[in-house]
C-alpha cells in the first residue's frame, strides 16, 4: 500500500510518499512560497539527488497539482500513475474536541473540521484547501486525517479544564487541547520497545523540543497531561513562543502599550521565546554558538529554556506516580546534548541521572543516556511523525 502523507501549511505543503508494507520512504518534497510571486519546490526520491526549482503556485489546488505531477514526472518521479496512489494521510493540527481519532474524510468529517476553524484559524484552514484539493485531484482517492490533538484526548477534565468561568468552555470550548501529539505518540512507542515493556504499562515524559517544543506526561500508554493548552502558544519557551506567562502581562500590555490584539498574538507567538529574549536568533544551534562565545543574552535565554524543562519534568513526575523514562526528541531533543544535560542537571534526587559520555554520543538511532544507576532511563528517541500518519492512516484503512 503506498500511502502519501502530506502536510499543508499556511504557505507550505510537505509531503512523504510512503510505501507501508516495510515502511519505506519513497519520496519527498515541499511546495513552499505559495501566493508569493516566486515560489519553489524541493522533490528527492529516496536515492537520488534532490530537485529544487523555482515556480508559479498561487494556491494549495496549485501546489497538490504540483506534487502529483512530480511524482508521475516520468524523469523526476517514481511512480507511472497517480492511481498508484493509494491512500492520502493528512496531518492537521487541531481536532477539538470532536476528533478523539484519525478518521476517514467524509462530508460530516469536512464539516466537523470546518467548525474547528475559529479555534485553529492560523492551521486549520490550510489543511481545508489541501484536502480539497486531494478530493478534486485525486476523488477516488482515501484520505485520513490525522489529528496533533488526538492523543492527548485521554487527559482527565481536571488537567484540561482552565480554572476561569466554567461557562467560558461551553461557550468557546476553551480547554487545554495539547498537540505534537503524533511526535509524542510515536516516541513513546519505541521508547516501550526500547525498555522491553509493553507500551500499556509503561509511564513517560516525553519531551518535543524543535521550533515548536511540548512536554507530555504518558501512563499506561496514555497522555495525561501536556503542556501546550488551548493553542501550541503555553507551556515550554519555544524557537519564538514565549510558553508560560502570567496573563496578567496581556492586560497590562494592553492597557500601557496600546496595543493591538493582532500585534499581542505576533509579540507572543513570534517575537517571544528564544528570539524574544537572546535578541538574536531563534534557532538553537546559533544560541549555543553565541553563548560560548560570551553573549550573555543567548546564556540567559537557553538558561530559562532548560530551567522550564526542569521544572516540567519535575511537575510530571509528580503526576505519573513514578516515571520509567523521560524522553528527548525533535530538533533540539534529538541532536543538543548540552540542553538535555541542562535541562536534567540537579534532578538525581528523582532519579534522573544522565551518563555525560552517552549524552555526547552522536547517532540517529534510539539510545539510552542515563547512567546504569538512575532510576529513570533516559532516552534520545528521532521522532517521524510523517511515518506515524502513514502507519495511522492505514490502520484505519485496514481495520478502523
Ligand atoms: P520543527 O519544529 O520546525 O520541525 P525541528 O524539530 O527541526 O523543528 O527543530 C528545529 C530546532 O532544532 C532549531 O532550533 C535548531 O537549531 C535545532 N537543532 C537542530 N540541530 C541542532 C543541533 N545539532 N544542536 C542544537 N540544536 C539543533
Amino acid at each position: 500500500m503506498k500511502i502519501l502523507v502530506v502536510n499543508c501549511g499556511s504557505s507550505s505543503v510537505k509531503y512523504t510518499f510512503f510505501d507501508v508494507n516495510g515502511e519505506k520512504k519513497l519520496a519527498s518534497g515541499i511546495v513552499e512560497c505559495i501566493g508569493l510571486p516566486e515560489a519553489y519546490f524541493k522533490h528527492r526520491v529516496s536515492g537520488e539527488e534532490e530537485v529544487k526549482e523555482s515556480c508559479k503556485v498561487q494556491n494549495h489546488m496549485e501546489a497538490v497539482d504540483l506534487i502529483l505531477k512530480n511524482l508521475i514526472d516520468p524523469e523526476i518521479g517514481l511512480i507511472k500513475h497517480t492511481d498508484e496512489i493509494s491512500a492520502v494521510g493528512h496531518r492537521v493540527v487541531h481536532g477539538g474536541d470532536k476528533f478523539t481519532d484519525s478518521v476517514v474524510v467524509d462530508a460530516n468529517v469536512m464539516e466537523g473540521l470546518k467548525e474547528c476553524i475559529p479555534i485553529a484559524p492560523l492551521h486549520n484552514p490550510h489543511h481545508y484547501a489541501g484536502i480539497e484539493a486531494i478530493l478534486k485531484l485525486l476523488p477516488d482517492v482515501k484520505q485520513v486525517l490525522v489529528f496533533d490533538t488526538a492523543f492527548h484526548q485521554t487527559i482527565p477534565d481536571f488537567a484540561y479544564i482552565y480554572a476561569i468561568p466554567y461557562s467560558l468552555y461551553e461557550k468557546y470550548h476553551i480547554r487545554r487541547y495539547g498537540f505534537h501529539g503524533t511526535s509524542h505518540k510515536y516516541v513513546a512507542q519505541r521508547a516501550a520497545k526500547l525498555l522491553g515493556k509493553p507500551l500499556k504499562d509503561t509511564n513517560l515524559i516525553t519531551c518535543h523540543l524543535g521550533n515548536g517544543c511540548s512536554i507530555t506526561a504518558i501512563k499506561s500508554g496514555k497522555s495525561i497531561d501536556t503542556s501546550m493548552g488551548f493553542t501550541p502558544l503555553e507551556g515550554l519557551v519555544m524557537g519564538t513562543r514565549s510558553g508560560d506567562i502570567d496573563p496578567a502581562i496581556i492586560v497590562h500590555l494592553l492597557t500601557h502599550e496600546k496595543i493591538t490584539a493582532d500585534s499581542l498574538n505576533s509579540l507572543l507567538n513570534k517575537k517571544s521565546g528564544l528570539a524574544g529574549v537572546s535578541g538574536i536568533s531563534a534557532d538553537m544551534r546559533t544560541l549555543l554558538t553565541a553563548s560560548a562565545e560570551g553573549n550573555q543574552k543567548a546564556k540567559l535565554a537557553i538558561e530559562i529554556y532548560c530551567y522550564r524543562i526542569k521544572k516540567y519534568i519535575a511537575s510530571y513526575m509528580g503526576v505519573l506516580e513514578g516515571t520509567d523514562a523521560v524522553v528527548f526528541t525533535a530538533g533540539v531533543g534529538e541532536n543538543s546534548p548540552t540542553i538535555r544535560s541542562k535541562s536534567c542537571q540537579g534532578l538525581d534526587s528523582l532519579g534522573i541521572k544522565i551518563d555525560e559520555e552517552a549524552n555526547r554520543k552522536v547517532g540517529s538511532e534510539d539510545r539510552t543516556i542515563s547512567s546504569g544507576d538512575s532510576g529513570v532511563r533516559i532516552l534520545v528517541i528521532p521522532t517521524n511523525e510523517e511515518l506515524m500518519i502513514a502507519r495511522e492512516t492505514h490502520r484505519v484503512l485496514t481495520n478502523g
